[in-house]
């Protein structure tokens, strides 16, 4: 049986950023990170438009409460505000930290980092390095964990948490190279295995974001939290669904309908094109459902909207955004400097998560907390964005909480012993799992599979839901739950059996979206990003509290755990 004091897995800006911190703390703990891509493969790497903290350096009046509150307020108020001021406290540090690894950040004339507007903020707090944020970050952070001798299984898929009584014990995983099992053990592991962007038809996300970790935690019986709460980013490229960042937006484009009109001045005039993104997203499905979007012909009534760059000019579009410049050429041929550019949400990120405490540690209910176990980063909940998150908000939560819960692992794990584990059971176990895969006659291919349920999910539960319909798509996901037992697998090798790992993504797809749905048709009011046109308003009566969405093969139970509250009181949220 393998064995380290600590596992982490998932090789993203929270995964890596806590590794760091492990080593940093104790240099003699054995610790290891384990990544289904290559670390430098992880959707973090993909984040564009930046990471925000109150440097101050564009906008002196600035301050931490200020970011605090526009958080709280963007969460729609179900963000715990404890946990908030620990994210906009910590901000600065943990970036100015960045820096000192190297992390070549976009600069001021006066060689300051600089800070652009984003979204719900209402200050220029965002740093970032140029439009590939995530890519300067994380290839810092890897090249961190090689100097620090952190252990890396790049290519090894976690199939399975080993969860004995309330502790966290190991992990089984799957060498996808050559088809080995292994179990291994820990004295403490952590989850950062991102979202699930792939539960949707059309998303930003990359092929690998499949809710694993949040899948197999909620197989092994723990709850998940908020999971009613997915995110739609306002500007996916139509009709490919990758992301144009904020930063777009943030640095001055606008959004147009097909009367060639600025359409958010209806929706948020304060903050027009830089309201949050639940408000923006569902102003653009309005002007689309309205028949006010465009088709590619460029005649009304079309799937789509416009982000308008012309007016910057070339010289800031290609110094400020050049990547989202090229996707929008190289995707779709359009060159955004002299036309505008075809858009609509696109699913983008899970403001639910595994629940966790300020520390990482995971919750075994709204009281209880699990021994060994900590998660951070998208996979986790802590829950700083509550019911919307804030666009720059998801890399800071990576590194403060990555950070912490790095700090607090490498105190737990003082003094304590291997835990036992049976590793031949779950060695059999799993290779029986893989071998009924292999052996299993069926009559539908993956991807069949995979497509219908991720356009029931898309089609059920998407931007607008009601009872009515989500009832419809529960039945629906219930016949894909059948199907998913009559797949069959082309592939009968050992050796890089992509067919294998698509199918055990496949349920964590489902296992992930059945919650979702649940979790969403429980919730009878409207916050943030979970709108119910027939509960169209929220209902602090009712629903200021948490989801705690049990799974079980028999059905879901859900509960609900208290919203911590310490400096704003609700209020009406209006931009
Ligand atoms: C296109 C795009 C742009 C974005 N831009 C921004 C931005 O500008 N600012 C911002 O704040 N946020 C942005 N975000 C959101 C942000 O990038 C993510 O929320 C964040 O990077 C997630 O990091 P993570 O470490 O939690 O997970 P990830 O980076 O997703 O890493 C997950 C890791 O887990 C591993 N893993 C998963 N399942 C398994 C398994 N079964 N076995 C083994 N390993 C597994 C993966 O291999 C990977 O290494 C963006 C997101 C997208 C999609």
């Amino acid at each position: 049986m393998l064995e380290h004091d600590v596992i982490i897995i998932g090789g993203g800006l929270a995964g890596c950023r806590a590794a760091v911190e492990i080593a940093r703390s104790n240099p003699s703990l054995d610790v290891a990170v384990v990544a289904k891509t290559h670390p430098i493969r992880s959707h973090s790497v993909a984040a564009q438009g930046g990471i925000a903290a109150t440097l101050k350096n564009v906008d002196s009046s600035d301050s931490w409460e200020a970011h605090a509150f526009d958080t709280v307020k963007g969460s729609d108020y179900l963000a715990d505000q404890d946990a908030v001021e620990i994210l906009t406290r910590e901000a600065p540090d943990v970036v100015i930290d960045l820096e000192h690894m190297g992390v070549l950040f976009s600069r001021l004339n006066d060689g300051r980092i600089a800070q652009r507007a984003f979204g719900g903020h209402s200050h220029n707090r965002t740093c970032y390095a140029a439009d590939k944020t995530g890519h300067a970050i994380l290839h810092e952070l890897v090249n961190n964990l090689r100097r620090y001798g952190v252990h890396i299984y790049q290519e090894w898929y976690v199939m399975r948490l080993i969860l004995e009584d309330d502790r966290a014990k190991g992990v089984v995983m799957y060498h996808i190279l050559d088809g080995r099992v292994e179990v291994v053990r820990a004295k403490a592991m952590m989850f950062a295995t991102g979202g699930y962007g792939r539960v949707y038809n059309t998303t930003s996300n990359d092929y690998a974001s499949t809710g694993d970790g949040l899948a197999m935690t909620a197989l092994a019986g723990l709850p998940l939290e908020d999971m009613e709460f997915v995110q739609f980013h306002p500007t996916g490229l139509y009709p490919v669904g990758v992301l144009i960042s904020e930063a777009v937006r943030g640095e001055g484009a606008y959004l147009i309908n097909s009367e060639g009109e600025r359409f958010m001045a209806r929706y948020a005039p304060s903050r027009m094109e830089l309201a949050p993104r639940d408000i923006t997203s569902r102003a653009i499905a309005y002007e689309i459902r309205a028949g006010r979007g465009i088709h590619p012909d460029g005649s009304a009534g079309g799937p789509f909207v416009y982000l308008d760059l012309r007016h910057m000019g070339k010289e800031k579009i290609m110094s400020r955004i050049p990547f989202c410049w090229e996707e929008a050429h190289r995707l779709v041929g359009v060159d955004a400097v002299t036309e505008p550019m075809p858009v609509r949400p696109t699913i983008h990120y899970c403001m639910g998560g595994i629940p966790v405490n300020t520390d990482g540690q995971v919750r075994s209910s709204g009281d209880n907390l699990v021994e060994s176990f900590f998660a951070a980063g998208e996979s986790a909940c802590v829950s700083v964005h509550g019911a919307n998150r804030l666009g720059s908000n998801s890399l800071l939560e990576c590194v403060v909480y990555g950070r912490r819960t790095g700090a607090a692992i490498a105190q737990y794990v003082e003094n304590r012993k291997l835990p036992t584990v049976d590793e031949q059971r779950y060695l059999r176990e799993a290779q029986q799992q893989l071998q009924s895969l292999l052996d299993q006659p069926g009559k539908y291919r993956i991807n069949q599979v995979r497509q219908a349920f991720q356009d029931t999910m898309t089609e059920y539960c998407g931007v607008f839901r009601t009872e009515a319909l989500m009832r419809e798509g529960l039945q629906k996901l219930q016949e894909l739950q059948q199907q998913y037992t009559e797949i069959y697998l082309d592939d009968k090798g050992d050796s890089w059996n992509t067919e294998i790992v698509e199918a055990l993504e496949l349920q964590s797809l489902m296992v992930v979206g059945q919650i979702i749905l649940s979790s969403a048709f429980n919730r009878q009011e409207s916050r943030g990003a979970h709108f119910r046109e027939d509960y169209s308003q929220r209902d602090d009566v009712n629903f200021l509290k948490h989801t705690m969405a049990y799974y079980s093969p028999a059905g879901i139970d859900i509960q609900y755990r208290p919203v911590t509250i310490t400096r704003f009181q609700p209020q009406e949220r209006k931009y």
